[in-house]
């Protein structure tokens, strides 16, 4: 499938889910998450019109800068490791999993502006899962004052892969209560206007609880297999 077809199909999703939960289309930004594909593919969805592109590993975000044409705004969607940081941070206008102070002190210290992170939460309480336990977040978005680059964009989570419709739904809706809390707090340094959530198979239900960012990869521009 081109990309431009899977786009076109996921955006008329989102308008649904939108319709559904009163809200506008406009508010969600697509990601399209790479790490899966070639650099061509890539290309490709910006040619699409994808403006958001998405990486989880350091190399494969540098390999996808090098070699692509144009330049999107890249989200950096995965675990950090904090040594790892340097390579990344004039690269990405997003850091999607700032999970621990450690992570916090070390983007400060690399970065030369203001550096739109989002807090990356543990919404289901699986051992598998990286990011904050909710009853976590607040002390933690506190404690982010120190740190004069960081600034608290938003927070993200991964659902469970899952049949059962509303355990992802609750994971959404964990988040969206944290945003209020956060919002409520009035800190300059934490806006968090936006919600990093949802992926190919639980985008929809994201968008009707509240996602402003869906990081979308296998659903849009595939993955290797299918591509080739
Ligand atoms: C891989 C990945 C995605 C995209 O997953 P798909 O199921 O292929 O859409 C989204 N978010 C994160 C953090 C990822 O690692």
């Amino acid at each position: 499938m081109k990309v431009s077809e899977n786009l076109e199909v996921i955006q008329k999703q989102i308008a649904d889910a939108c319709e559904k939960a009163g809200r506008s289309p406009e508010e969600v930004k697509i990601i399209a998450v790479t790490k899966y594909v070639s650099p061509e593919r890539a290309q490709e969805a910006i040619e699409s019109g994808v403006i958001h592109l998405g990486e989880n590993r350091d190399e494969g975000l540098l390999d996808k800068i090098s070699k692509l044409k144009d330049k999107p705004v890249w989200h950096f969607i995965g675990t950090l490791q904090t040594r790892k940081v340097k390579n990344i941070i004039e690269h990405v206008t997003y850091i999607h999993s700032l999970d621990r102070l450690s992570l916090a002190k070390e983007i400060d210290k690399r970065a030369s502006s203001k550096v739109n992170c989002l807090v990356q939460i543990n919404a289901s309480g699986e051992e598998s899962k990286h990011g904050l336990e909710p009853h976590q977040v607040i002390d933690f978005v506190r404690e982010l004052k120190q740190y004069p680059y960081i600034e608290v964009s938003g927070l993200m989570t991964m659902a469970p892969y899952t049949e059962d419709e509303q355990v992802i739904r609750d994971c959404f809706r964990t988040l969206k209560q944290l945003q209020r809390e956060i919002q409520a707090l009035n800190l300059e340094f934490a806006p968090c206007n936006e919600l990093s959530m949802g992926m190919s198979n639980d985008f929809k239900i994201a968008v009707e609880e509240g996602s402003t960012m869906v990081r979308i990869g296998t659903a849009l521009v595939g993955n290797e297999s299918e591509v080739q």
